[in-house]
């Protein structure tokens, strides 16, 4: 069961059409605020206080006008008025899966040489004792893994880093997760208990260490103690194996790291995993077991989708924990999502069980990871933006209200 919200139940962007487009100052670091703060003539000496100020505002508070900043003086509050906006990320669609994952579709400002604006997609998943976001990176993505949708969209461009924070802070808005925020009027909130975001997984569309020094600020932001306050422990970047900027993620962010392995065996990463080939499975265990701050405490997470008849076999669950022997890690098995077109299927739920229970009996706690969202094509692998497409049908044909069963 899918509900397609339109845009009549969500804020409006503010700049009317035609107006030259304000830039939002949601997202920004604090070097980029400060650069914002003296284009409006804020003086050096100020600009300090003024930058802790606004951080706090839009961090803290998540407010959406400058008239919430009451200790900003009203000149000011209209110069950055006149100048800037607090928008986040244009909501295309948003849409609630039974099982109360969400996925919005988003639209990021256009350039000036892009036809159209891209789209990405953000997942939140709310489950007993956390909430996850997973976020977008880039654009698509420049790699081809052959089960993932996402690589079948050409990129289009890597996310600024404010558009990876603003994400953050539109899924805030949304489940009504700043401190003390509802939205007046909106039933569709969940309940308190479930709303929190607690861990931010970098699994959306993209590569992000492609996208290394947006990623890297966007982080930084999103885990200052003053501001958003996550955790690096509660931020997981995935990545698809890019040995060279491994070591220096660690380095320069310090977040949790996953691998998307799925194979344990060359020629068969080669074909599921095509940066294999520049970077292959030796060097990626190489540089896993030195990545910085790994521990027992801080393990890295192995992702590994299960595809029937290709890397399923109890040989491969065999093969899989002897290649992670001696390495901090965690395994994820994931049940393949398919997408339309996908030449791959789901392995059996008994393959899945018997390949699990290789890996528990290797110390192992858990490692099949619950599809979420599979409804809204919400699960990992499955985020592709081109869903517009058929958007813009149903809005001609004026049906956008709900698209499946209702609810209730
Ligand atoms: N590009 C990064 C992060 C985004 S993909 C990476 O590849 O790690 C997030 C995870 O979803 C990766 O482990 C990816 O391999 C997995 N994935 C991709 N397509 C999938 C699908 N159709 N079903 C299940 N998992 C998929
Ligand atoms: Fe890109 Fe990750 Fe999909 Fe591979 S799995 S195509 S790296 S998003």
């Amino acid at each position: 069961m899918v509900l397609v919200l339109d845009k009549s139940g969500l804020p409006e962007p503010d700049a009317p059409a035609g107006a030259a487009a304000k830039r939002s100052l949601a997202g920004l670091d604090r070097v980029r605020l400060a650069t914002a703060l003296a284009e409006v003539g804020v003086p050096a000496k100020q600009i300090r206080m003024r930058v802790n100020q606004l951080w706090s505002w839009l961090y803290v508070r998540g407010v959406t006008s400058f008239d919430m900043m009451t200790d900003v003086s009203k000149d000011l509050r209209a110069r950055l008025e006149a100048r800037y906006t607090l928008d986040r990320l244009e909501i295309v669609t948003e849409q609630i899966s039974i099982d109360g994952t969400r996925k919005w579709l988003l639209r990021l400002p256009k350039r000036g040489h892009e036809a159209r604006a891209p789209e990405i997609e953000t997942v939140y998943i709310p489950e007993a004792e956390r909430g996850t976001l997973c976020i977008s990176s880039q654009v698509g993505c420049t790699l081809t893994c052959s089960f993932c949708h996402t690589g079948t969209q050409r990129l289009v461009r890597n996310l600024e880093a404010e558009e990876i924070v603003a994400q953050v802070m539109l899924a805030r808005d949304r489940i009504g997760d700043w401190p003390g925020a509802a939205i007046p009027g909106d039933d569709r909130l969940l309940p308190v208990g479930d709303r929190k975001i607690t861990n931010v997984v970098l699994m959306g569309m993209g590569e992000p260490l492609y996208n290394f020094d947006n990623v890297r600020t966007a982080m930084d932001v999103v885990s200052d103690g003053e501001g958003l306050s996550l955790s690096k422990r509660r931020i997981t970047l995935s990545t698809s194996g890019v040995v060279p900027e491994i070591g220096r993620w660690g380095e320069e962010s310090g977040t949790m790291l996953a691998i998307s392995l799925h194979a344990t065996r060359d020629a068969l990463r080669d074909e599921l995993v095509p940066i294999n080939k520049k970077y292959p499975i030796k060097a990626l265990i190489e540089a896993c077991r030195n990545y910085p701050g790994v521990s027992n405490a801080r393990r890295i997470t192995f992702e590994y989708v299960m595809l029937k008849g290709v890397n399923d076999s109890l040989a491969d669950a065999r093969a899989l924990v002897k290649l992670l022997s001696g390495v901090p890690s965690k395994i994820n098995l994931i049940p393949f999502n398919p997408w339309p077109g996908t030449k791959y299927e789901c392995s059996d739920w008994e393959t899945i069980e018997r390949f699990a229970e290789v890996v528990n009996k290797a110390g192992y706690a858990s490692p099949v990871r619950t599809p979420r969202g599979r409804d809204i094509l919400a699960a990992c692998g499955q985020l592709k933006s081109e869903s517009t497409k058929l958007r813009a049908s149903e809005r001609e044909r004026g049906v956008f209200a709900s698209s499946g069963p209702s609810e209730e």
